[in-house]
C-alpha cells in the first residue's frame, strides 16, 4: 500500500466547494476531508470539529509557533490553516487526502509537496458568486463586498492550477472531481 495522495480544491468563498466535496464524498471512498483550524466564528449550522476548529487568534499562533500547521494564510481578516497530523496519518494509512483551502494556501502546499493536485473550482460567471454570497444572510455587506474583491483577483490564481471545474451543476462538478482522482489514482509517469 502506497501513501495517499494529497488533493487541493480552491475557489472564492461561495463557489460551492463545501456541496462539490459533499456530493462527491457519498460517491467515493479512500478519500476524506482534513478539517482546519480557524479564527473566524461559526457560521450558524457550523459545528465545531466537523466544519473547522474554532480558535482563538493567540491560540492560532502559538500552533503556528509549535510548527502544528502543514499551511495557514489569513483570509479577509481571519488566519485559516490546515493542521499537520491528521493529514500525515491519514496518508501514511494510505488514504487520500483533500484540503478546501485558499490560493496563497495552496501555493504553499505545492512547494512543500510537489506532487500535491491542485484543483480550482470556478462559478459560472462573478454575478452568479455574488448572488450566492448574498444568499448566506450571515454574513454583513462590508464582508460580502471584502470576499467579492478577493475573489477577482483569486480567479486569475487558476493558471497555478492543475485542473479546473465549473460549478453550475453540482453533480456534474462533483463528478468532474471524482474523474480527476480516479484518474490520478492511475496515473504512472509523475
Ligand atoms: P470561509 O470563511 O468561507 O469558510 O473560508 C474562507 C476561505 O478560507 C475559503 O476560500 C476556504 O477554502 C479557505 N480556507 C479554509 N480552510 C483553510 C485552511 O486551512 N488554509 C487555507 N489557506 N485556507 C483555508
Amino acid at each position: 500500500m502506497g501513501q495517499g495522495r494529497l488533493f487541493v480544491l480552491s475557489g472564492p468563498s461561495g463557489v460551492g466547494k463545501d456541496s462539490v466535496l459533499e456530493t462527491l464524498f457519498q460517491k467515493m471512498t479512500g478519500i476524506s476531508r482534513s478539517v482546519s483550524a480557524t479564527t473566524r466564528l461559526p457560521r450558524s449550522g457550523e459545528i465545531d470539529g466537523r466544519d473547522y476548529h474554532f480558535i482563538t487568534r493567540s491560540q492560532f499562533e502559538a500552533e503556528i509557533e509549535l510548527g502544528l500547521f502543514l499551511e495557514y494564510a489569513e483570509y479577509a481578516g481571519n488566519l485559516y490553516g490546515t493542521p499537520l497530523r491528521g493529514v500525515q496519518e491519514q496518508r501514511a494509512a494510505g488514504n487520500d487526502v483533500i484540503l478546501k483551502i485558499e490560493v496563497q494556501g495552496a501555493t504553499a502546499v505545492r512547494k512543500i509537496a510537489a506532487d500535491a493536485i491542485l484543483v480550482f473550482v470556478e462559478p459560472p460567471s462573478l454575478a452568479v458568486l455574488e448572488s450566492r454570497l448574498r444568499s448566506r444572510a450571515t454574513d454583513g455587506e462590508a464582508l460580502i463586498q471584502a470576499r467579492l474583491e478577493r475573489a477577482r483577483t483569486e480567479l486569475e490564481c487558476v493558471r497555478w492550477y492543475d485542473y479546473r471545474l465549473v460549478n453550475d451543476d453540482l453533480v456534474s462538478a462533483a463528478d468532474t472531481l471524482r474523474a480527476i482522482i480516479v484518474a490520478e489514482r492511475s496515473r504512472v509517469r509523475s
